[in-house]
């Protein structure tokens, strides 16, 4: 793995000439969120490196476990994932019957692999990862997220998935989960109209998308953007769903759920109900389920009016 990002004797580190990780706290700033930062307290900080896209940090927390941060944002952790991994993945796959082919773009602390893995009609999952980094990094310290790597069904492919989606045969996929980083650095164009014009040629008709999508309290620029290139894009049915992860900024994150057009997608009511097959997994869910599901659609009314008018 490439060089350690720079830190001084004192033990601080900065990212972009501002200071994460200060006597023994490690704090999230960015412009995406100005004049807030999370913290959290460092019990070890166990690898620091630079890959060719991103700084990495991973570190043991106090009270969250541990630790992923890709340039200084928080990517996961082991306290909170589940409820991320287990929304983005089951509100599209729960939302259809019989998903058979799964592709996810960026993913690769694999803990959306872990989840897809549970819907025993998926017969393939495909996984487009820019950074080989981030993949050994999980494999090493999280084994309780990387797990999905060792599902037989997966095939891991290292590049851009801008580049990778213009390689599919058109109609190739039933779903479609965008589990990116922010729109700084390598998953930019991963929030642009082109990008979700690719996804929707990937897609079978009536195939579904769920893309990570910020934050309502403090994107809704963001999202209102990515909503009005999804209403011009997806002629299913585009919605905005919700959810609380306590690490990540404003302590919630939301995903865009559309379906191309043809076979209708109710994505409000759960048509394959992964509760039934839960019995018999040894892991079970910790955060989703049907109510759940349902619930994530219903958005504060200064959300919903954007949303709702958005390109309308
Ligand atoms: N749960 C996190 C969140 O909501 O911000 C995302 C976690 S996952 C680690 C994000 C992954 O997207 C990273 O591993 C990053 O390397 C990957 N990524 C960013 N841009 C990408 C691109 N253009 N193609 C493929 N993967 C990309």
């Amino acid at each position: 793995m490439a060089g350690a990002v720079n830190s001084s004797s004192d033990g601080s580190v900065a990212q972009n000439g501002i200071n994460t990780i200060v006597q023994g706290w490690f704090s999230e700033m960015s412009p995406m969120w100005p004049g807030e930062a999370h913290s959290l307290k460092i019990e070890e900080i166990i690898f620091q490196g630079k890959s060719d896209y991103q700084d990495v940090i991973v570190f043991k927390s106090s009270t969250y476990g541990k630790v992923l941060v890709l340039d200084g944002v928080i990517q996961v952790t082991e306290r909170d994932e589940c409820a991320y991994q287990e929304m983005i993945t089951h509100l599209p796959l729960c939302s259809i019957p019989n998903p058979r082919k799964v592709l996810v773009i960026g993913g690769g602390d694999g803990g959306v692999l872990r989840e897809v893995a549970r819907h025993t009609s998926v017969e393939q999952i495909d996984l487009c990862e820019i950074d080989s980094m981030v993949v050994e990094v999980s494999k090493k310290y999280f084994p309780s997220l990387a797990v999905g790597f060792e599902d037989p069904r997966v095939n891991l492919h290292i590049g851009d998935g801008v580049a990778f989606l213009k390689s599919v045969t058109e109609g190739t996929y039933d779903a479609v989960i965008v589990d990116s980083s922010d729109p700084i650095g390598p998953a930019e164009e991963l929030f642009k109209k082109p990008f979700f014009e690719l996804v929707a040629r990937a897609l079978r008709p009536g195939g579904v998308v769920c893309t990570q999508a910020e934050s309502i309290w403090l994107h809704m620029h963001i999202i209102e953007d990515i909503v009005k290139n999804c209403r011009q894009i997806f002629k299913g049915s585009v919605n905005y769903a919700w959810t609380t992860v306590p690490t990540y900024p404003s302590g919630v994150i939301g995903f865009m759920l559309c379906s191309t057009e043809g076979p209708a997608v109710d994505f409000r009511h759960p048509v394959n109900p992964i509760d039934a097959q839960e019995s018999q997994c040894d892991r079970p869910l910790k955060f989703y389920n049907s109510e759940i599901h349902s619930a994530a659609f219903c958005l504060p009314s200064f959300a919903r009016k954007v949303i709702e008018s958005s390109s309308k």
